[in-house]
C-alpha cells in the first residue's frame, strides 16, 4: 500500500495516517476528508499539500 504523505500544506509538519483512516497532522491538526478508503484519504491529502 502507498503511504507516501506529503508534509503538511498549514505548517509543513509530517503528516501522519491515524487508527480511524484518515490522515491528520499532528501539529496544527489540519486533516484530510474521511474517504471510503486509506488510499482515497492519503490521495486527498496529497492534492491537498501540492
Ligand atoms: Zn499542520
Amino acid at each position: 500500500m502507498d503511504t507516501d504523505l506529503k508534509p503538511c500544506p498549514c505548517c509543513g509538519a509530517p503528516a501522519e495516517l491515524n487508527e480511524w483512516g484518515y490522515v491528520i497532522c499532528p501539529e496544527c491538526g489540519l486533516s484530510s476528508a474521511i474517504k471510503e478508503t486509506v488510499e482515497e484519504s492519503i490521495a486527498a491529502w496529497n492534492r491537498r499539500a501540492e
